[in-house]
């Protein structure tokens, strides 16, 4: 399967064709201009959802920063799901987000904490789509996006402009 910047898996594809991969970049630009406009407000609600995945590479960097041995960490913070990926096993909320609702770990917060909302798999294929489906409605594709968060506010707020602003420069193609 390819992986669009090494992180957004592509089923069914072998590589990137080079129109997809335009777009591609299109799409990204929206979402990283989020993360770089506004950032988290720490309001820790995404923090008590189920699935939160930890990648090989962040398993000795999180344990640190927690100052949790890693072999405890390894075996109390973290189980194996049936796709192989590591997740975190207690949520709802994270063991590592703070009475104060902010993350303990916040430097050292896994990725998938980091890219949330705004560069997050789900939201980037849904502009994705977006661009290259004039017809499509970018609010519906989001419905799943709870506007009462601080940052899915923002998007519900801002998305349409931005992917009416992205397919214009796509039709300048
Ligand atoms: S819900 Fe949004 S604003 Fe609140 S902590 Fe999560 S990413 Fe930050
Ligand atoms: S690691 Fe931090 S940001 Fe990620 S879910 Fe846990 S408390 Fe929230």
């Amino acid at each position: 399967m390819a992986k669009y910047r090494g992180k957004y898996i592509l089923e069914g594809l072998s590589e990137i064709p080079l129109e997809m991969e335009r777009d591609l970049d299109l799409a990204y630009a929206v979402c990283e201009r989020y993360r770089e406009e506004f950032p988290c407000e720490m309001c820790g609600r995404c923090c008590h959802q189920a699935r939160i995945v930890v990648q090989p590479h962040e398993v000795d960097r999180i344990s640190r920063a927690a100052g949790i041995p890693l072999h405890e960490f390894v075996g109390d913070y973290l189980v194996r799901a049936s796709d192989g990926r590591l997740l975190m096993r207690r949520t709802a909320p994270c063991a590592f987000l703070g009475a104060d609702n902010r993350c303990t770990v916040w430097e050292d917060r896994p990725e998938v904490c980091d890219d949330f909302p705004y560069a997050a798999s789900m939201f980037m294929s849904r502009v994705y789509l977006a661009l290259t489906n004039g017809d499509a409605d970018i609010l519906e594709l989001i419905g799943y996006m709870d506007d009462s968060w601080p940052c899915t506010r923002i998007i519900r707020d801002t998305i349409a402009d931005r992917v009416e602003a992205a397919r214009a420069l796509r039709a300048q193609r």
